[in-house]
């Protein structure tokens, strides 16, 4: 894994302190996501106020530096927004992993758009969208 980019030093500062990685007091959803490929386990935990907003979400669980980095900075991006909005950026995701999100798209992913580089990389892909699939599931997405 390459530490000389911005990839591998966002990859590896949300290692070394994944500030979501924590269990929410009375979370309204808990989610396992399972990355069988990898051996990936998280559970994704969200607190959604009546207002639909997203108070908090967090994550807990084991896996690669992939995942849980993703994870990680997911929960950065989504506390504080409309499920909506967070349910659109996990589109958004999605697609950037796949190729075919555009860069003004990527820009509103924050920090997780330097993931587009998994996009090369089909043995992490999977990795990658853990969180973000779970994200989609737990706000009653597929
Ligand atoms: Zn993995």
């Amino acid at each position: 894994m390459p530490t000389d980019t911005f990839y591998g030093e966002v990859l590896t500062d949300h290692n070394l302190h994944p500030g979501n990685k924590r269990r929410i007091e009375g979370p309204t959803a808990e989610l396992e996501g399972v990355n069988p490929s990898c051996g990936d386990d998280i559970v994704l935990q969200l607190k959604v106020g009546e207002d639909g907003r997203i108070e908090d979400a967090a994550f807990s669980g084991s896996g690669c530096a992939v995942s849980q980095a993703s994870a990680d900075m997911m929960c950065d991006l989504v506390i504080g927004r409309s499920r909506e909005d967070a349910a659109r950026l996990a589109g958004i995701f999605m697609r950037m992993i796949k190729g075919e999100a555009g860069p003004d798209e990527i820009r509103d992913l924050g920090e997780a758009g330097c993931l587009e580089d998994v996009s090369r990389m089909p043995a992490r892909v999977k990795c990658a969208v853990l969180g973000w699939r779970t994200l989609i599931r737990a706000l009653g997405g597929e």
